[in-house]
């Protein structure tokens, strides 16, 4: 079993990484495109538009960094971050939880689910 679990608050970073790339991306295709002005713009907007949308889930991972609980990871001694339910150590994956009920138990990402409903 080798199941790769990622922190959430690292997997939210790397996609706001890969916006700021598409964004990018977009916008060179726009240059292609320098004859027909208004498709043009329109992918320098919507490569304008993934730039933003990335610095907004910047922000957000700013904000939920503040609502994660800092712990002391039992299996590296680092401190890690804990989002929700259960999340994993960011140094070395090691599942973590902040609930009793759910110590020892296998690591799934449903638990935070399903306390939201
Ligand atoms: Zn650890």
């Amino acid at each position: 079993m080798a199941k790769k679990y990622s922190s959430k608050i690292n997997k939210i970073r790397s996609f706001a990484l890969s916006l700021i790339f598409i964004g990018f991306i977009i916008m060179y295709v726009g240059i292609f495109f320098q004859k027909q002005p208004i498709l043009m713009t329109l992918f320098m907007l919507l490569g304008l538009l993934a730039i933003i949308g990335s610095t907004v889930v910047y922000f957000w991972i700013g904000m939920l960094s503040t609502k994660a609980v800092q712990v002391i990871c039992p299996n590296c001694d680092k401190a890690t971050k804990v989002l929700g339910r259960v999340d994993m150590c960011m140094h070395c994956r090691e599942p973590l939880t902040l609930d009793p009920e759910l110590e020892g138990k296998e690591f799934d990402e449903n638990y935070n689910r399903k306390r939201n409903k």
